[in-house]
């Protein structure tokens, strides 16, 4: 009698593939759009052991052209709570837990407990948030973004690779003008309508999880380069990239001593924090502490016990850990 193949033989019979790894591997996916829903898809296909999904978003009509996990009746549904119900039955073996909130409101232990974070966001802000944190804990980050007919993959990691923040490639005025003013509920705000086709995310899609299951293989993966995808010409460029000695996420430089940032002692903390919008992106509301205090807005720096080579840590938004600021007085 012939012998059935088992639901994994055909990729078992791969070389380098360990089943067993895959079976016992966690990959929180931050975003369950275009992307996420079909990096989910695929890990589920191939037999990942636990997925949990991020995505504070409800379905809506204009998705139903490139998300294939959501139908016409499913308008309206938290995107991750649906995503789940149609993952497990694609493949009922895997452990499955559905997030519908924002991503900065999850549980720590969700990311600590992941092999791999795959970045399905749609804004900037959330993206350096999540490299940010990725890095702190020492998670690899699968980031993928597109934008019409384009698209690019980035594989962090942490201390090995370029970070998200190492590198100018993301066109960040853009997506930083599309994001949620502070103090804002993001469902008041019109959220960005970027040009998006089921093909290009599909290609985009298939890459992250194929990054994502070689990261948990030790298969060679696409560290230090940056992967553009033109869908128009058909092309792949890859770009080099370099990890940035200052960088104020991943630089042992930073790490270690802070960032050294110049402070007039005649400003006030309500100037520095404009300054530090203008200058390293930070976004509003923005808190500063020296010497476990907070310095209130309208404090001028000379008339606090501030020396140069001492810490401030700054808090913002956009970031998932403090930024550590070296004073340098003037
Ligand atoms: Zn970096």
């Amino acid at each position: 009698m012939e012998k059935v193949e088992g639901r994994y033989h055909r990729q078992e019979i791969l070389e380098g593939w360990n089943q067993g790894k895959i079976q016992q591997s966690t990959v929180l996916i931050a975003g369950v759009g275009a992307l996420g829903s079909m990096v989910a898809v695929f890990l589920s296909l191939m037999g990942i052991g636990k997925l949990i999904l991020v995505d504070m978003d409800t379905i809506e009509l204009s998705n139903l052209n490139r998300q294939l996990l959501f139908t016409e009746k499913d308008i309206g549904e938290f995107k991750a709570k649906i995503a789940a119900q149609k993952l497990r039955e694609i493949n009922p073996s895997i452990h499955i837990v559905d997030l519908s909130k924002n991503l900065t409101e999850v549980p720590r232990k969700y990311f600590e407990e992941s092999d791999v974070i795959v970045d399905g966001l749609d804004t900037f802000e959330a993206r350096r948030w999540l490299n940010s944190l990725c890095v702190g804990l020492k998670k690899p980050l699968v980031h993928g973004g597109m934008y019409g007919w384009y698209g690019n993959i980035q594989v962090i990691i942490p201390y090995r690779t370029p970070c998200l923040e190492c590198q100018p490639l993301l066109p960040r005025e853009r997506f930083q003008k599309s994001c949620t003013p502070p103090g804002k509920k993001r469902e008041n705000v019109e959220p960005p309508k970027f040009p998006g086709v089921s093909t290009i995310s599909a290609v985009l899609s298939g890459i992250q999880a194929q990054e994502t299951i070689k990261i948990l293989l030790d298969l060679p993966t696409l560290i230090d380069n940056y992967l553009f995808y033109d869908g128009l010409s058909q092309s792949f460029t890859t770009i080099k990239l370099e990890r940035n000695p200052k960088c104020i996420i991943c630089s042992d430089e930073y790490r270690l001593e802070g960032i050294e940032y110049a402070i007039d002692k005649k400003e006030t903390i309500r100037e520095l924090k404009n300054r530090l919008t203008a200058t390293l992106g930070l976004v509003a509301p923005i808190r500063v502490i020296h010497k476990t205090r907070f310095v209130e807005d309208d404090t001028k720096i000379e008339d606090m016990d501030l020396a140069s080579g001492d810490l401030l840590f700054v808090y913002d938004k956009s970031l998932g850990k403090p930024l550590k600021l070296r004073a340098k007085i003037s």
